[in-house]
């Protein structure tokens, strides 16, 4: 049934006879729009059930930052949750104080919850740590990324915590999770390596799921598009000073000469997360001495930030 019907261009879907949206190099086949919608509905359903991500009576926020990857965690948990009973949807977006990015970003956000009829709700740094992003960098723009990620991560689990949630869901998709796996690796950080999935959260704080991890970021555009919610959004003007771009375009050259490749950095993680469990590696999390929040070390992030600004 694949390939190309007799006088047309356009390979039809290997599923019935409309003409195809897209090629799956990994299954070998063509998929229209619909069968492709389905087909990614229906892998991250399957992320959520193996994994074990949401159950009956959960609270799900989640992190909407109005980009690609947050619009279509909510498009499809808005679709996929009236499955589960009883399981509800809120959204949190973190205004980091990042000018002529933000603005535009948090508008997209409203209007997505508007449309979907989903609760919203916006927490600043400005309220939470007294400064915008762009304040805290000032001198020190080389290290956004990390120090963006380190707060947002701590707005993220106040502002969940502050609505009740018992789910804190985040758009990071396989490309993001690959990402991140050969960036640990290169750091030779093998404690972050395995700390990553953020379940294991003893009940100390929200437990974090990641609903997309198995779909790449070509894919979340097509779904966008397919689905009317493709929108074009400024990017964020500090990642241009991030180890991650670089680590980016050379991922995304071997996934295009070796397919499959995000998948199995993917898969050689959850191999050394298994056989890590219960060794030093996967040391128990302390206590803060500065705000009593869980933290690998003596300090959490957000406040061995906070030390490094007043010195
Ligand atoms: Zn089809
Ligand atoms: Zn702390």
């Amino acid at each position: 049934m694949n390939g190309e019907t007799a006088g047309s261009a356009v390979p039809v879907c290997s599923l019935c006879s409309e003409p195809s949206a897209v090629f799956q190099k990994l299954k070998d086949r063509y998929l229209c729009g619909t069968h492709f919608t389905a087909d990614i509905e229906q892998r991250v359903m399957d992320t959520i059930k193996t994994r074990e991500m949401i159950a009956a009576g959960d609270r799900v926020a989640v992190a909407l930052s109005g980009g690609k990857d947050s619009t279509a965690l909510l498009l499809l948990l808005s679709r996929l949750l009236p499955q589960w009973p009883d399981v509800r949807l809120v959204a949190i977006t973190i205004d980091e104080g990042i000018s002529g990015y933000r603005e535009e970003t948090i508008h997209s956000a409203e209007e997505l919850t508007r449309r979907l009829g989903i609760e919203h709700h916006c927490i600043s740094f400005s309220e939470l740590f007294g400064d915008s992003l762009d304040t805290i960098l000032k001198g020190r723009e080389t290290k956004a990324c990390s120090i963006c990620g380190i707060m947002r991560k701590k707005a993220l689990a106040v502002g969940a915590g502050r609505i009740g949630a018992t789910k804190l869901a985040t758009g990071h998709n396989l490309d993001d999770e690959a990402q991140s796996v050969l960036m640990n690796v290169f750091r030779g950080d093998l404690p972050r390596l395995i700390r990553n999935s953020g379940m294991d959260s003893s009940g100390r704080f929200i437990p974090r799921i990641k609903p997309l991890s198995l779909i790449s970021e070509k894919e979340i555009a097509l779904y966008l598009m397919l689905n009317n919610a493709w929108n074009v959004l400024p990017e964020c003007p500090y990642t241009r000073f991030a180890l991650r771009r670089e680590v980016r375009s050379l991922l995304s050259g071997f996934e295009y000469r070796h397919p499959g490749t995000m998948l199995h950095l993917i898969t050689s993680k959850q191999k050394i997360e298994r056989s890590c469990k219960g060794s030093e590696v996967s040391d128990p999390l302390k206590t803060c001495r500065g705000c009593g929040d869980p933290s690998s070390g003596e300090f959490c992030q957000v406040c061995q930030l906070r030390q490094s600004r007043n010195r």
